[in-house]
């Protein structure tokens, strides 16, 4: 069998993990990479482990979104959708990976499908059970307020023909920078045919930022032109804050000058990292080049934090 490459890629999480600490991007595309091989060293597998960590808010997240695919999958297929049945669903798959994170024995790494707490695993990171109640509630708060969300209405009304997309699958888009050819990564959670065009929506379990999930979108809607044929007018790109009850949802047009922005965009944060990275067709980068940005919010919540030196 061919040995896997880590060869370079973009994704906009990646450029988040770069922008807030270049170390942390470091162990995360490179200090972590082997860490599945039996005989590596026990470091590298240690990194790979943390790589493989989740926290209450990514689990939340995850699920929810999961939720989500499934109920539109589900109403795809033509079946009826009963939102208590699916909420119930919800709070029983969260139970069980809160007792798989728990149960796991220290130093393994979560087998595939299932999680591993960084507040189970750090003790510095552990937090009270009221917390974990708390979490789990919002999520469900949370399908509760997709099944209100004008989306939803939208998706009823139009359809089960309209879903372009309905799940979370890894999308790719080719890119050159500087000679260097790689692969920008990308899932879009909907995307919608209606009769003005293509919807693509995101839905968002955090706080309401619409200023710093715009890039996000625009990259959404550079991937429906470039690999779907869509003119730029004719998609609009919108994000669902589902942590509120806020059913309606602000669309924004996308255009050519979007594009081209968001064309410099890529170009302006890979040409940065890249200018890191030895041999990034082969996957060597020197840790030093990734300099450390220790702070108290970065560290505090970094997977990383028990194996870095520069830890704050
Ligand atoms: S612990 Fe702090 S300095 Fe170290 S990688 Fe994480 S965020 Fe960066």
């Amino acid at each position: 069998m061919a040995s896997l490459v880590n060869s370079f890629s973009y994704s906009p999480s990646q450029w988040g993990q770069f922008e807030t600490c270049h170390r942390q991007y470091w162990f995360s595309r490179y200090g972590s990479w082997g860490g599945w091989e039996k005989n590596c060293h026990p470091l590298t597998r240690e990194i790979y482990r943390l790589k493989k960590l989740s926290n209450r808010y990514l689990w939340s997240g995850s699920r929810v979104h999961e939720a989500i695919s499934g109920i539109l999958k589900s109403f795809q297929a033509g079946n009826p959708i009963d939102p208590e049945l699916e909420k119930q669903k919800l709070l029983q798959r969260m139970r069980q990976d809160f007792r798989d994170s728990k149960s796991l024995p220290p130093g393994e790494i979560p087998p595939k499908g299932s999680y591993r707490f960084v507040e189970h695993d750090d003790q510095e990171m552990a937090i009270i059970d009221s917390a974990w109640k708390e979490i789990v509630e919002k999520s469900v708060v949370a399908l509760e307020n997709f099944f209100l969300s004008e989306p939803w209405e939208w998706i009823r009304s139009l359809g089960p023909d309209c879903l372009l997309r309905t799940d979370e699958i890894l999308e790719s888009i080719p890119f050159q920078t500087d000679g260097v050819d790689f692969p920008v990564y990308l899932s879009i959670d909907l995307a919608i045919n209606d009769p003005e065009g293509l919807i693509i929506l995101d839905w968002k379990t955090g706080k309401p930022s619409p200023k710093s999930h715009q890039p996000q979108l625009d990259l959404y809607a550079y991937y429906a032109v470039k690999k779907l044929d869509c003119p730029p007018d004719k998609v609009r790109t919108g994000a669902i804050y589902i942590s509120s009850p806020e059913r309606k949802v602000t669309l924004e047009y996308s255009s050519g000058k979007i594009m081209e922005e968001t064309h410099a965009r890529i170009e302006t944060h890979t040409r940065t990292i890249l200018s890191k990275i030895q041999d990034p067709f082969n996957g060597i980068a020197n840790k030093d080049e990734f300099a450390p940005t220790p702070g108290a919010y970065s560290c505090k919540s970094c997977f990383f934090r028990r194996v870095c030196e520069n830890a704050y």
